[in-house]
């Protein structure tokens, strides 16, 4: 019989790792270094695991890198490992043999092998992860939906996100397979909250990932994954977590530290209560990956931070990313993004671009940017 305090979920296991259920909550993280420095990739494993990261995952997109993350495991035996496919689920075969556990995103299916079908390309998945003896993550993301479910649910990117999800776990129930978790990230915590409420009602045997996505600096990116987290938490919602926080690598583990620190006070009853946190100027910024494009992102996300403080109290959200690959479409929602290429920086104003700037050059162009928007909206009342 489940007990008052357990929560209703499935335990699964990855790797050495009980997931779900009554197993305690796993806190992850993620290397932030280049897969391809082995050495880096090693040293920052065992930096988060000696934090107390249960589960420590790697990105990687291509077959050089599936050849680094042989040696990484070799190096790393003991810790449970994680890999996100990114943007190339086909090379799910390859890393397998060196893995706990696969996290593919349902919205990055549709981009490569356009004859198979979304079905097809899952049961394939799901045989390499039976195969491997691996459990599997559906790691959804406001980000990057799905385009079959943005067109089925116009306008309402929740009710797509879930949908998308749920469809995913009927897959998986259709193939048998009962070894995997679902996440739906954002990097408001508030649709994280929603989303992840909504998903618990509906599917409430299946463990959930809990993230907000590039929640950015702390303390702000703390702020921001306690809001979404001990609402979460506290309604035994969420089997593992991850603390998205934008730090340098030799800090990475502090996201570990959090993510310990969030389910402790939780368990303890410990709630913050910021009011009117987010109503003012919002800097979202990614946690960086191996596909950062210049180490000075993670200086320039600070920076943006240091020189826009003066527009505290206006709405304005900006973004800062690291790569080019995700982001234009992570800067979207934001009035003013910034992504990172490997010598200069990207600089858009909603959908319009401005350009490409030296790193040195682009934060004099981004305030002027928001000198414009707060003289509009001061204009406007606001
Ligand atoms: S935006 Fe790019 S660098 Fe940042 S976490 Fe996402 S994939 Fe990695």
């Amino acid at each position: 019989m489940k007990q008052q305090n357990q929560r209703p979920t499935r335990r699964i296991r990855v790797g050495g790792v009980e997931v779900g259920g009554d197993a305690p909550i796993a806190v992850q993280s993620m290397c932030a270094t280049r897969t391809m420095d082995i050495d880096a990739t090693v040293a920052q494993t065992h930096q988060l695991a000696r934090a107390g990261a249960a589960i420590v995952r790697i990105a990687l997109d291509n077959e050089k890198e599936v050849a680094a993350l042989k040696e990484i495991r070799a190096q790393t035996a003991g810790v449970t490992l994680s890999v996100d496919l990114q943007e190339n689920y086909r090379i799910a075969d390859k890393v397998a043999p060196h893995v706990d556990k696969i996290r593919y995103n349902p919205g990055h299916l549709h981009h490569i092998e356009k004859a198979k079908t979304i079905r097809q390309k899952v049961k394939w998945l799901v045989d390499v992860a039976r195969d491997h003896d691996l459990a599997l993550r559906i790691g959804v993301n406001c980000g990057s939906v799905a385009p079959e479910f943005i067109e089925k649910f116009p306008g309402d990117q929740l009710a797509a996100i879930v949908e998308s999800a749920a469809h995913h776990c009927e897959l998986m129930n259709e193939f048998g397979f009962e070894r995997f978790v679902v996440s739906l990230k954002d990097s408001d915590p508030a649709k994280v909250l929603e989303a992840n409420r909504r998903f618990a009602e509906r599917r409430p045997d299946v463990p959930i990932h809990l993230g907000v996505t590039e929640a950015g600096l702390p303390p702000e990116g703390i702020i921001k994954t306690r809001i979404a987290f001990e609402q979460l938490l506290a309604r035994r919602i969420g089997d593992t977590i991850r603390v998205s926080l934008t730090l340098p690598n030799e800090r990475k583990h502090e996201e570990v530290v959090v993510g310990h620190q969030i389910v402790s006070d939780v368990n303890a009853g410990r709630f913050i209560s910021v009011p009117n946190f987010g109503a003012g100027l919002n800097i979202i910024s990614c946690p960086s990956c191996s596909r950062v494009e210049n180490e000075k992102f993670v200086e320039l996300a600070q920076q943006v931070k240091k020189l826009t403080a003066y527009a505290d109290r206006y709405k304005i959200t900006i973004a800062v990313m690291g790569c080019r690959v995700n982001g234009p479409g992570e800067t979207d929602d934001a009035d003013l993004g910034l992504w990172c290429g490997p010598t200069t920086v990207n600089l858009k104003r909603k959908e319009r671009k401005l350009g490409n700037f030296k790193y040195d050059a682009v934060l004099p162009r981004l305030k002027e940017e928001v000198d414009k928007l707060i003289a509009e909206r001061s204009t406007a009342g606001n």
